[in-house]
């Protein structure tokens, strides 16, 4: 069964379209609605992230009765309505080279009315059908924020709409859902392999580093990010900074054994900080192109886990931070992405383990939660597993249980859009 299937059956269920629709001429919030609405995608100040890795976003909100749900509905439309706050962050690095993505869209044009003066309204079938679609996405494990901004665009997009006298209102809906999804997934999109190479050209070693809680798949994806590189032509030198779990740098110096990389390691409980400096140095003694450091992600003990990452950082200055989350661990993904960000800034995300049965959420979430993108996915555990998070391509499997993908309208985005 799809991801939608149980909001697109109540959607269906309106077969009686005129108990979403209301005669007044209500305003018209957008002219063009077969363009995809973007969203503002707000990170978290460091203040108000929460204190363990544990305190993950419960989703009981699934179980309330629906008088409550009614309440918060109203309460979240006057939350919507209100300024939203403005947070300053660091600026990203300027050479991270945008990838426009190619944004998906249905022309509901010639589905809709323009005459009709039938036009949808918040009747309470329409609020009925925003609650459903409220938990099916946090079903999916995707964040209370995000699930916010899918609504608040949906309602933005659809409320106004003229109906069609027989219309095919669940495609108009579809319409709304993926491009309210596919603009989360866009968030300051770049291309790694153009930004390393972008790099390159005025600078040697590159360092990435790359950051995430143990088990999420950082010590694999330094791994594959090192077998992509060197594919290219690239010389690449693995610092195996995780220096707490002896098994971590055994592991790092096996792989590059395989694929072909230098590791520079410790002793177990040595310096990380001293591992990265020893990496960097050595790769610009012997002309190497690229620095990957791997890091250390015990959940057990975060203040020392971030000082130990921030001086690795201050001590590497990475020109690339990516962290590492795994598909498969839902909200809490969402909220370790936003712990690492609000200590290290990093630049974009690798979300690992896609090829399992993950159910999507997170990648939806991080992007969001973070305003980083994701920029790579790894699909299993050989090193060729990795590949260019493409959020279309995403969607499209995501949503391809639900929806014909073949009629999708793939729209070409403007890169400086
Ligand atoms: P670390 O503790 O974060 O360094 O995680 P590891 O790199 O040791 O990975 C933990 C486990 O996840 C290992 O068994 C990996 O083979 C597995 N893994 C990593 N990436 C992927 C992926 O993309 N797909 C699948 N199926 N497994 C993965």
């Amino acid at each position: 069964m799809g991801f939608l299937s149980r909001f697109r059956r109540s959607a269906k269920t309106l077969d009686d379209i005129g108990s979403i629709a209301s005669e007044e001429d209500l305003p018209v919030i957008s002219d063009s609605r077969n363009t995809t609405h973007e969203m503002e995608s707000v990170p978290i100040p460091e203040h108000e992230v929460e204190s363990e890795w544990e305190s993950t976003e419960m989703i009981d909100s699934i179980h309330l009765d629906r008088d409550k749900k009614s309440q918060r509905l109203v309460e979240r439309k006057k939350k919507s309505q209100k300024p939203r706050k403005k947070v300053n962050t660091r600026t990203r690095p300027s050479k991270l080279v945008p990838r426009p993505s190619q944004g998906l869209s249905i022309d509901i044009d010639h589905l809709v009315e323009k005459k009709s003066r039938r036009k949808i309204s918040a009747t309470p079938a329409f609020e009925e059908l925003m609650s459903e679609l409220e938990t099916t996405l946090l079903e999916a494990d995707m964040g209370h924020e995000a699930v916010d901004e899918v609504l608040m665009a949906m309602r933005e997009r659809l409320i106004g709409a003229p109906l069609p006298k027989k219309g095919d209102l669940e495609r108009i809906i579809d319409s709304a859902l993926i491009g309210a999804l596919d603009s989360l997934l866009r968030v300051s999109y770049w291309d790694f392999d153009q930004t390393v190479q972008s790099l390159l050209k005025d600078d040697a070693p590159i360092v990435i580093m790359l950051v995430g809680v143990n088990g999420t798949g950082k010590t694999t994806t330094a791994a594959k990010i090192s077998n992509r590189l060197i594919q290219d032509g690239l010389s690449v030198v693995v610092a195996a900074a995780d220096t707490f779990r002896a098994g971590a740098i055994d592991q790092l110096s096996d792989h590059a054994e395989r694929i072909g990389a230098r590791c520079i390691r410790s002793q177990r409980g040595g310096d990380s900080a001293a591992v990265a400096r020893d990496a960097i140095d050595s790769a610009v003694a012997k002309g190497d192109h690229i620095v990957i450091i791997d890091t250390a992600g015990r959940m057990q003990n975060k203040t020392n886990l971030m000082q130990e990452l921030k001086k690795v950082h201050r001590v590497a200055s990475p020109h690339i931070v990516l962290f590492v989350g795994d598909a498969l661990a839902g909200n809490d993904a969402v909220e370790q992405a936003r712990t690492f960000q609000s200590f290290l800034n990093f630049d974009g995300a690798v979300l690992s383990k896609l090829d399992t049965d993950a159910r999507g959420g997170a990648a939806l979430s991080i992007a969001h939660a973070t305003n980083k993108p994701i920029v790579l996915a790894g699909v299993g555990q050989g090193y060729d597993d990795l590949i260019d998070f493409e959020p279309s391509n995403f969607l499209t499997q995501l949503l391809s249980d639900d929806i014909d993908p073949s009629s999708f309208t793939i729209v070409k985005r403007d890169p400086n859009e």
